[in-house]
């Protein structure tokens, strides 16, 4: 059996197929609940789902993700202040961190900084232009001899295609006492279960796993983590880059596009508080053993 889909807590359990979206199965564990689908090829998966499309063409990515620097900047160093009830600061590790926003946040609560980009633009630019240690590839495959005292999965987690490899990864990557913080979507939220099959974050095969707050805790703690703290996050989101995904997931009415662009060309660098329903963090901390 494929290791990038479910059974990753080894429930080897019946799967249910609750719908499809974009042609993938969207499968569920009887055992543990947890929601994925199955990708045919990994093989070029990475470089496919995160070309500079991603970043800059809307769709399921962003409509031109380098404006998103100032609420990412204020964002990492928000997630900072809660990390440092729990930590002194060491280094971090961003896995997925795009041009590097958040983890400059970050820099300037006093961590040493690293991140992980599969998009080369992305990367190329936090390196260039941030002056961040940046490494182009993914979290299955990095390889370091660093010690890390926090690594980030902020909204990565649905998206790894070798959940398994990551999280083992992660375990041996940390020191003793070391934190992860995920940021994840809940597929059990009221929005989610409303949305249904057409929820924004059903997105295969760019997001491959789905999780609650139960699910999400379970797969850590099989991977030696405890849950520490979790919360809503403090999101703002750029008013373009929602009217983006409208377009994108909302059915076609009258003028739609007409309007959108209407908005579009008046919204300027306005933001909107994200409010607290579909989007959580939780703050794991490593097992000692
Ligand atoms: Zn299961």
């Amino acid at each position: 059996m494929n290791n990038y889909c479910g059974d990753i807590i080894g429930c080897n359990e019946k799967r249910t197929t609750c719908f499809e979206k974009n042609g993938y199965p969207i499968l569920e564990c009887e055992k543990c609940g947890q929601r994925f689908t199955q990708l045919q090829n990994v093989s070029n998966h990475v470089d496919e789902v995160y070309s500079d499309d991603y970043f800059f063409a809307g769709k399921d990515g962003y409509p031109n993700y380098l404006e998103e620097k100032d609420i990412l900047y204020k964002y990492g160093f928000k997630y900072a202040k809660i990390i440092a009830k729990h930590i002194k600061p060491g280094h971090v590790l961003d896995t997925g961190c795009a041009a590097g926003f958040i983890l400059k946040g970050f820099e300037d609560a006093g961590w040493k900084c690293h991140g992980i980009e599969p998009n080369k633009t992305m990367a190329d630019y936090g390196k260039e232009k941030l002056n961040l240690n940046i490494t182009v590839g993914s979290l299955e495959t990095f390889e370091t001899t660093q010690k890390f005292d926090l690594i980030n999965m902020i909204q990565v987690i649905g998206h790894f295609y070798d959940i398994d490899k990551a999280l083992l990864n992660v375990a041996g990557l940390l020191n003793d006492n070391g934190l992860v913080l995920v940021e994840s979507w809940n597929m059990k939220s009221t929005v989610a279960k409303l949305m249904g099959k057409g929820w924004h974050e059903y997105s295969p095969p760019s997001v491959v796993h789905w999780f609650s707050d139960e699910t999400i805790t379970e797969l850590f703690n099989y991977y030696g983590f405890s849950l520490i703290e979790k919360g809503y996050p403090s999101k703002r989101i750029n008013v373009k880059h929602a009217l983006s995904l409208m377009e994108d997931k909302t059915p076609d009415f009258i003028l739609k596009k007409k309007i959108i662009n209407l908005l579009n060309n008046s919204v300027g660098k306005l933001t909107l508080k994200y409010p607290p329903v579909d989007l959580k963090w939780y703050l794991f901390k490593k097992n000692t053993v």
